[in-house]
């Protein structure tokens, strides 16, 4: 369902006209190879695209203009290098869109001592052209990522491919779509916001619908629909003996595959990438969706519960950040704790709905009684979570911004079986610890849902939030609840100023 490789992002170089037309072919030349070669870097999941070199500013604002409109272009790598006089970008900068990476690097990694002189100087500048060019930067207060270091060395291609899975998570955020099947669940306040003003500075579009809306494709699904997916969870899980064709429990199978063929169509039928759903609001569906939540967000959908928007379009951005990676994106919830000599660890899950793309087991697939919401007894899928560094991101509305919080975790084994839990888990140590951890979440408001992730990392986050120009605090093996509380009083203060009026 995602493809990053659809995506480009566009190398794009800044000179200019002062060291004659040699010089400038020898840029060319040399940003052509440095494009290729990122290009080729398994790092980098986007296509590289190379750009003649500019040197006007007629040609800076042209190139930032088609980059505007066109589709697949999800963001600019910028590098000057020789001296490109600034102002040069005003009008092109001043117009751009689309996100943009400063790669201040250096064509020749090293300086040849015995040979060097003024030609060597002057057409290897960036030591000072992107100084020029970062300053223009700074003064129109652009939101952009800085990378530096020599353009072939390992960190510096995974910190460009990190910020190219950011910007195609924020390239598909733009009209993203969440359909929104009722309404929140009833006095729940983290899981509500401005709706208007998250599609303003995120880009995406929530769309309520009634239930009935849903069950009417859900009642459209034949049987033998039903009979092929049923075919496909038989041989995807460890299906309950019960569920079986033949069990006594088989049509409350069938009834999860129609579910999910239902929900599967609507969703396909919208052009929606994420969706949400609440126990409370199910009129006319047999069972709280469970299975097939799992399945669609293994799929690449957004999900969240509850009505949780907010989760679903960032579990969703997350999906897209990950895209080929191993390890897995989740929708989750911190759930319950476990103090303890050997660390305090938290227990995450949910009612049902846990991504499988996180499961370190082959899935059972079960039929328990769910003690809320007063539906039959729905069919889901049991595992535990992978083990390892992992990370859960939540973003809050907090009346005059939205705020993303993130907390770096080291998921383990359970302690014991749980033979009874009736969902799927995982188990974490959150970095540094749950004392300073929790503290930090609940002063920051962090919600009680996060999207869960084995492969999105901190630095992918942050890129993110630097493009949409919101609030971003990690919690992290360095954080200390003084200092992190101090960030929160100065942020209040920045973002209320940086906006006006
Ligand atoms: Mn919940």
């Amino acid at each position: 369902m995602i493809d990053l490789k659809q995506n480009e992002v566009w190398f794009v170089t800044g000179s200019q006209h002062l060291y004659g037309p040699k010089t400038l072919e020898q840029v060319a030349e040399h940003s052509r190879e440095m494009a290729a070669y990122l290009g080729s870097s398994a790092q980098i999941p986007v296509r590289v695209v190379f750009k003649p070199v500019l040197t006007s500013a007629e040609a800076i604002r042209d190139l930032c203009l088609e980059a505007n409109s066109t589709k697949n272009c999800v963001g600019l790598i910028t590098w000057m290098h020789t001296f490109s006089p600034a102002k040069m970008w005003i009008a092109g900068l001043t117009q751009l869109k689309k996100p943009f990476l400063h790669l201040h690097t250096q064509y020749n990694r090293e300086i040849p001592w015995a040979e060097i002189d003024m030609n060597f100087m002057n057409l290897n500048q960036a030591a000072h052209g992107d100084r020029e060019f970062g300053f223009i930067g700074s003064r129109l207060r652009l939101n952009r990522k800085v990378v530096v270091g020599f353009w072939k060395d390992e960190e510096v291609q995974s910190s460009i491919g990190a910020w190219t899975r950011a910007a195609s998570a924020w390239a598909d955020s733009q009209g993203g779509k969440v359909a929104r099947f009722g309404d929140n669940m009833r006095d729940v306040a983290v899981t509500e916001g401005d709706k208007v003003e998250a599609q303003i500075r995120l880009g995406y579009d929530v769309y309520g619908y009634g239930v009935g809306d849903l069950v009417k494709v859900v009642n459209r699904v034949t049987d033998a629909e039903i009979d092929q997916l049923v075919n496909q969870y038989l041989d995807e899980y460890d299906v309950a003996a019960a569920l079986r064709p033949g069990g006594e429990r088989n049509t409350s199978l069938r009834e999860g595959a129609r579910i999910e063929l239902g929900l599967r169509n609507f969703l396909q039928a919208g052009n929606f990438n994420a969706f949400t759903t609440t126990f409370e609001d199910l009129h006319g569906l047999a069972q709280l969706p469970g299975l097939a939540v799992q399945r669609l967000m293994r799929d690449g959908y957004g999900f969240g519960a509850e009505g949780d928007w907010k989760t679903s379009a960032l579990v969703r951005a997350m999906k897209v950040m990950a895209a080929g990676l191993k390890g897995g994106v989740s929708f989750m919830e911190d759930y319950t704790y476990h103090f303890s000599a050997s660390g305090d660890k938290v227990l995450g899950a949910h009612m049902l709905e846990i991504c499988e793309s996180i499961a370190s087991n082959k899935p059972k697939l079960e039929i328990l009684p769910l003690s809320i919401g007063g539906k039959a007894d729905p069919v889901r899928l049991i595992f535990d979570a992978n083990t390892g560094p992992a990370i859960g991101a939540s973003i809050m509305d907090m009346g005059q911004r939205f705020r993303m919080v993130a907390n770096i975790v080291d998921v383990v084994p359970t302690d014991e079986p749980l033979p009874k839990l009736p969902v799927a888990r995982a188990l974490w140590l959150p970095r540094p610890n749950l004392k300073t951890a929790a503290a930090a979440w609940i002063y920051a408001g962090g919600a009680h849902h996060t999207s869960f992730s084995y492969s999105v990392t901190a630095e992918h986050l942050q890129d993110f939030a630097d493009m949409a120009g919101i609030e971003f605090l990690l919690i992290d093996e360095n954080t200390r609840v003084d200092e992190f509380k101090d960030k929160l009083r100065w942020n209040d203060l920045y973002y209320q100023l940086s906006k006006g009026l």
